[in-house]
């Protein structure tokens, strides 16, 4: 067994972690446990989840998927240097089963360290934590492939709301804590009254917490006496639309990036119009948001929300009142639109199906004040279709949120009772 000391020594070896703070590799080396592996055990399978990152100690490790395919990847293909760092799936979301495997070429002897640990003990170093994560899953693009790095890390810590606290007041949320990694999809589910709202208008900015706080990558946005604001990179879609009526749906959508400088009309429109190829409204661009139906708004909010580039993209009941055949197709632009860009998105919703549907992660909230009662992770596969809703998976979480919702309600009705007794 090694020291901490020593393991702190040896993981300063690496790259990635040279600019960690101490206290941070400290804890990670406290946490990590040392494993053994015969020549030709499977350290991890592709096909396992991603629930740990190892660093090596001592023997050798390829990778056997790179090496069937060396000429396609420009990674290394085996690993034999003590402190050398691999298999970051752990630490990025939306990415449950490891790409490649890796497999010991000769006994071999590393040191286990959870992912979750990892991101746990980072969430609470703010800008710095936030740093190392972002560097071990830049990392990760060069190593395991496919994951680009990126921003939009929400993390929602022991947050309350009370309105009113003088007066007649109301707990909307109590003591919540969410972490809303980069590029997840997440939505959040709840009877009515129980705080989703609240909890978005606090991470859009809109409304102050009363106590805990919110940051965006590793910056406060929201905590107490802060004065929060809404800013470009929290860009919040409603049931109610926003599109401007004066302007057509090309002015609508080119408007915001090219106010920003970020791109100039023709770029904008560009990209625009890709987008709305992709989910079929390549027709309309001239036409004015009281021409088109509801369901193709909400559309055209989505792309312009994605064109504004922000970090996070709230949608707070967006397809509500939607027909069921409009809201098919909307989820299903929805869905192209979230592969696209990967951006990380905060989904509220009364609807189960729908919620399981569209996201990596379903959260279930308790009647008021609002907690996570539930989280249920939704490993169904991306890209999704509509055929996806009848398969025994999906009708097996949906069972699972029903039971977790099903128990709120009835409190909640009964609370109801209560008050207008
Ligand atoms: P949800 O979105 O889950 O339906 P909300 O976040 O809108 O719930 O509301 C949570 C609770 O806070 C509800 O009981 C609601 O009546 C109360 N509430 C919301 N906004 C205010 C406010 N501005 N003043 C007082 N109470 C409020």
């Amino acid at each position: 067994m090694m020291t901490g000391t020593d393991r702190v020594a040896l993981l300063k070896t690496n790259s990635f972690f040279v600019n960690a703070p101490e206290f941070l590799l400290t804890q990670i080396a406290i946490m990590a446990r040392e494993e053994s592996f015969k020549r030709g055990a499977f350290i991890y399978a592709k096909n396992d989840p991603a629930e740990n990152f190892y660093v090596l100690l001592e023997g050798k490790v390829g990778h056997p998927e790179v090496q069937a395919a060396e000429s396609q990847y420009s990674v290394a293909t085996e690993t034999d240097h003590p402190g050398q760092l691999f298999g970051f799936a752990a630490l990025v979301q939306g990415m449950p089963r490891r790409v490649i495997s890796a497999r010991c070429e000769r006994d071999s002897r590393v040191l286990v360290i959870s992912g979750r640990v990892v991101q746990e003990l980072a969430s609470e170093q703010g800008r710095e934590g936030h740093e190392l994560l972002q560097t071990l899953t830049r990392s990760f693009a060069a190593h395991e492939r496919g994951i680009a790095s990126r921003s939009g890390w929400v993390s929602i810590r022991n947050a309350g709301k009370v309105y009113d606290p003088l007066g007649r007041s109301v707990v909307a949320v109590d003591d919540c804590s969410i972490e809303i990694r980069p590029g997840e999809f997440c939505a959040i589910v709840g009877p009515s009254g129980c705080g989703k709202s609240t909890l978005l208008n606090a991470i859009a900015g809109f409304d102050e917490l009363t106590s805990g706080g919110i940051t965006l990558d590793g910056e406060w946005i929201n905590r107490p006496g802060d004065h929060p604001r809404p800013g470009p990179d929290r860009i919040v879609v409603f049931q109610n639309g926003a599109l401007f009526p004066w302007a057509t749906i090309r002015e609508n959508l080119v408007r915001g990036p090219v106010a920003q400088g970020r791109m100039n009309e023709e770029q904008a429109l560009e990209q625009a119009r890709t987008m709305l190829r992709k989910v079929g409204l390549a027709e309309i661009e001239d036409l004015y948001p009281g021409a088109i139906s509801s369901g193709m708004c909400r559309r055209v909010e989505i792309i312009r929300a994605l064109l504004n580039d922000p970090r996070v993209i709230l949608l707070d009941e967006p397809f509500r009142g939607l027909d069921a055949l409009t809201k098919t197709v909307t989820h299903e632009a929805l869905l192209e639109l979230y592969d696209l860009s990967r951006k990380t998105i905060l989904f509220i919703t009364h609807d189960l199906e729908e919620a399981i549907y569209l996201a990596d992660r379903v959260l279930v909230m308790t009647t008021r004040p609002g907690r996570i009662k539930q989280t249920i992770a939704v490993n169904l596969p991306r890209p999704r279709s509509h055929h996806l809703l009848t398969s025994p998976e999906f009708l097996r979480l949906k069972e699972e949120a029903i039971e977790a919702v099903h128990d709120e309600a009835v409190k909640a009705f009964a609370a109801g009772e209560r008050e207008l007794a």
